[in-house]
């Protein structure tokens, strides 16, 4: 039975064997807490995911020890914290295998990456009438950003329907093509159904119109293995906190034949190469989209979280979190009056269900009673809360740090609280 803390055996990843889930949990203390006198059980990992030890353990360090602004300073800890920030722009790049840290913008997360990308892309692609598709699973955060650019520019936003599992309805996507469809901004995987979206297929589609496509990643990154050059997207999004990095930190993926091509979001330090009163010039990619001081110290925290991550290894979490997934839909469905949102064929680790005519809120303020965390309400998707024909659900949204343990206490409690009614 592998019992070692990970953190100090990362080039030893654990083997999925049995007891590696108590030797994973030792690494996440917040894990061992408890809340009304009853264990945690944190059932919110799409809200946001613990930090390992060894993320947390990297913050300290950097401001005890490594602390100085970055980039052009000529003193040694200024030095020594350029380098680790860029080494994280690198694991960054391994980790999505784009082709060059060219291609890495950190940006404060997923929102940021998007709005980022929507006034970019605004101001240099796009004129009155012209079109954006996007689907009807999208957060809020691949909606507004259109939505602020539309009322900017006269451009019309165009959706892709979903079927009742929650499934985008890809031969209507096809026919959303028009000669003024500029670009396809899609989510990898739901935050609310869990869907796993075809994005191949989808870029696939919209490359043969010529159009570029954004993915919203926020859901992916932290579940599944992304190849972004494989996948062969223009442009990706994700957060730091969903894959266990600190908050504040994101990045936007871009081809560089892209990124080039863009203007810059924002203004000031770090972005220019010269100004004058009369006219400035911009730095090189990445630099010319990191007007400021960046969050070094979160990348840095963030390239412990890819190690971390890595040392696992994305294929067993990917295969033992569908394991875990599949195991609580099937505990679930056994509930009298339970109804799951979301039943897609390819699903990652998101279970969203209402039970009866019982509130949302209750349910889930009932089980945060029993020392069960899970979130409520619309999840950032009111758009799609409407397709579904309700108002919120309760969502239970997993990581591999959780076991069938703690799947059995959700359904049991989910059980007791429907008795309450
Ligand atoms: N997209 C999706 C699918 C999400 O789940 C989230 C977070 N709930 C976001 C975007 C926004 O991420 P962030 O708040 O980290 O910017």
């Amino acid at each position: 039975m592998q019992k070692e803390n990970i953190n100090k055996s990362s080039s030893n990843p654990l083997s999925f064997g049995e007891g590696w889930g108590e030797a994973i949990r030792a690494d996440f203390p917040i894990l061992q807490r408890e809340v009304y006198g009853k264990p945690l059980i944190y059932l919110d990992n799409a809200a946001t995911t613990q930090k390992p030890r060894s993320v947390v353990e990297s913050i300290n360090h950097e401001y005890y020890s490594v602390n100085a602004n970055v980039h052009r300073g000529v003193h040694f800890l200024s030095q020594q914290a350029t380098e680790l920030h860029e080494a994280s722009r690198e694991a960054v790049r391994r980790f999505i295998n784009a082709k060059s840290t060219n291609e890495i913008v950190f940006t404060r997360g997923t929102t940021e990456s998007i709005n980022l990308l929507a006034f970019s892309f605004g101001e240099a692609f796009l004129a009155e009438g012209d079109e954006v598709i996007i689907s009807t699973m999208e957060h809020h955060s691949n909606i507004v950003p259109w939505q602020l650019l539309a009322a900017r520019k006269g451009v019309a936003i165009k959706v892709i329907p979903i079927n009742d599992k929650g499934e985008l309805l890809i031969d209507e996507y096809k026919t959303l093509f028009s000669e003024r469809t500029k670009l396809v901004s899609i989510v990898h995987v739901s935050n609310v159904l869990g869907t796993i979206n075809p994005i191949k297929e989808i870029v696939q589609i919209a490359h043969a119109h010529e159009v570029p496509v954004l993915i919203d990643g926020a859901q992916s990154v932290p579940h599944i293995p992304v190849d972004v050059q494989e996948l062969d997207v223009d442009f990706y999004a994700f957060s730091a906190h969903k894959i266990y990095g600190p908050t504040g930190i994101g990045v936007l993926y871009g081809k560089e034949k892209w990124l080039d091509a863009l203007p810059p979001y924002q203004g000031g330090g770090e972005m220019i190469q010269t100004v004058t009163f009369e006219k400035t010039t911009f730095n090189e990619l990445p630099f010319k989209f990191e007007a400021g001081t960046p969050d070094y110290i979160g990348t840095t925290a963030l390239a412990k979280a890819l190690e971390y991550v890595n040392a696992i290894g994305l294929k067993n979490i990917a295969e033992y979190e569908h394991e875990l997934t599949q195991y609580a839909t099937q505990q679930l469905k056994q509930i009298d009056k339970l109804r799951i949102f979301g039943e897609a064929e390819h699903k990652s680790s998101v279970i969203s269900f209402l039970v009866g005519d019982i509130h949302h809120f209750d349910m889930g303020t009932l089980l945060d009673r029993l020392g069960i965390a899970v979130r409520t309400g619309h999840h950032c998707a009111q758009p799609l809360m409407q397709r579904m024909g309700v108002e919120g659900t309760v969502r239970a949204s997993f990581a591999f740090y959780n076991t069938k343990e703690e799947v059995d206490f959700l359904a049991a409690g989910i059980e007791r609280v429907a008795k309450m009614f």
